[in-house]
């Protein structure tokens, strides 16, 4: 064994020994190492070298190991590594203007948090607090985040053991036309009808009641549903006519992934009132998240005192991380790339991939952030893994795609094809090639 290996090896055994892992039966899994990292590749504990089409959780936006990134974070720790967050810091002053400038409307004042879960927790608790209202409305097949509130928003079978009947959400169906709750034929009848459910859910609930309406601009982890035209706007109008506050949960779309600097930005003149961030804000090199806040609710606490607080709000590590992310991600045409390879390389490549692999329903996306809906039957569109579970056939074709060197980012029935924005064409057709093999094992559970 090399030095590399048996140090791998050593902590994978002090791992299985010591770590209790998020969302897992502990004895049962049988976690990948990962030792090393650079672009938009990974290297396991044997040295074997992956392409990381998953970003891990979908945060590393720049890539790996960015070294603008990487300097300007061992510059911040050599200037200053930690203050208190009352304490003004030029690395926490410069991230909110390089957000504050790209986020959508006049969004224009930052809370940051260490998280995307946060993030969300804060935001629900900013609109609760700005209308005096306790219920908030969000969609199933949404993720919104592991803390209490968070998990209680979060439309999957996560929430149920978390949800103890006190969280004043209440969950309605969004749109999403290839398992459509409304018996829709085409777009527009998806929109008007999810439209027309959301408001009749609102005057159900009780309008008065209702302080928030959370929604990812494009549904992530649920499984990449791009809302069809008007929706949004529709969400938009119906909050503006019931004094509910938009919160937009731009956690995972955020920051290039679907090829704009927010996903809310492919729906022309829709701004929400709250906007939550964090993973590609700085990719993860740090922890970082926040809310990006409108001037109505940030005026609210112009003279009260907001209720919360965390001793890491806006860590100079990870701000100082978050405007070298941003500043590279401007100067090298980041963005723009997911945009280029989306449209050009991974959209094309994968609606092929479509044609002659039976077991691939749908295809979605846009930007670096495409999911593969995996059926047994393209006619009936039963899924290749049931709601909230998984299958042989996924957990194969996953293996399949691993041994021949591609990382995958996957959720029941999906998978989800979400590279760094910097991925390169080359890169982008070596995954679809090798995706392209996996799949053919998917095709042997079709009938
Ligand atoms: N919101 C969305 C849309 C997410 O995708 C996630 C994480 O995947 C979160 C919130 C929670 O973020 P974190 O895991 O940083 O707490």
């Amino acid at each position: 064994l090399t030095a590399a290996r048996q140090a791998a090896a050593r902590a994978y055994e002090l791992d299985r020994r010591h770590v209790f892992h998020s969302w897992s039966a502990q004895a049962q899994i049988d976690p990948m190492t990962i030792s090393a990292s650079q672009g938009c590749y990974v290297w396991d504990g044997e040295g074997n070298r992956l392409l990381d089409f998953s970003s891990q959780l979908v945060n590393t936006n720049i890539g790996h190991q960015h070294p603008k990134v990487v300097a300007a974070v061992q510059q911040q720790a050599a200037k200053l590594c930690t203050v208190a967050p009352q304490h003004v810091n030029d690395a926490r002053s410069e991230a909110a203007r390089l957000i504050a400038e790209r986020t959508p409307g006049e969004l224009n004042k930052i809370f940051f948090t260490n998280g995307g879960a946060e993030a969300v927790e804060h935001a629900v608790r900013l609109a609760r607090l700005h209308t005096g209202r306790h219920k908030v409305l969000a969609r199933y097949r949404s993720y919104h985040g592991g803390t209490e509130t968070a998990i209680n928003l979060t439309g999957d079978p996560r929430r149920w053991p978390n949800d103890h009947g006190n969280s004043a959400v209440v969950h309605f169906f969004g749109p999403f036309l290839y398992r459509t709750q409304f018996h829709a034929g085409d777009e527009s009848e998806e929109t008007e009808r999810a439209l027309a459910h959301l408001e009749q859910t609102i005057a159900f609930e009780g309008p008065s009641t209702i302080a928030a309406i959370v929604l990812e601009s494009i549904p992530g982890t649920a499984g990449i549903m791009i809302p069809p035209p008007g929706y949004l706007a529709g969400v938009r109008a119906l909050c503006d006519k019931y004094g509910i506050i938009f919160i937009a949960d731009e956690v995972m779309s955020g920051f290039g992934r679907t090829g704009k600097w927010f996903a809310i930005e492919h729906f022309e003149g829709v701004t929400p009132d709250l906007l939550t961030f964090a993973k590609g804000v700085n990719s993860g090199y740090v922890p970082l998240g926040g809310v990006a806040i409108s001037p109505a609710i940030a005026a609210t606490f112009d003279n009260r005192a907001y209720p919360g607080g965390l001793t890491y709000s806006g860590h100079p590590l990870a701000t100082a991380a978050a405007v070298a992310t941003i500043t590279a991600m401007a100067d090298e045409g980041i963005v723009e790339n997911a945009a280029e390879i989306g449209a050009r390389v991974l959209g094309p490549g994968l609606r092929e991939l479509a044609e002659h692999h039976p077991s691939i329903g749908e295809v979605r996306g846009t930007g670096v952030f495409w999911a593969l809906e995996l059926v047994r039957d393209r006619a009936t569109r039963e899924p290749l893994a049931p709601y909230g579970g998984t299958s042989a056939a996924m957990t194969e074709v996953v293996a399949a795609c691993r041994a021949a060197g591609l990382l995958m980012f996957v959720n029941f029935n999906r998978l989800h094809v979400v590279p760094p924005c910097i991925v390169s064409e080359a890169e982008a057709k070596e995954g679809l090639a090798i995706l392209d093999r996996a799949l053919t094992v998917a095709d042997q559970h079709t009938s």
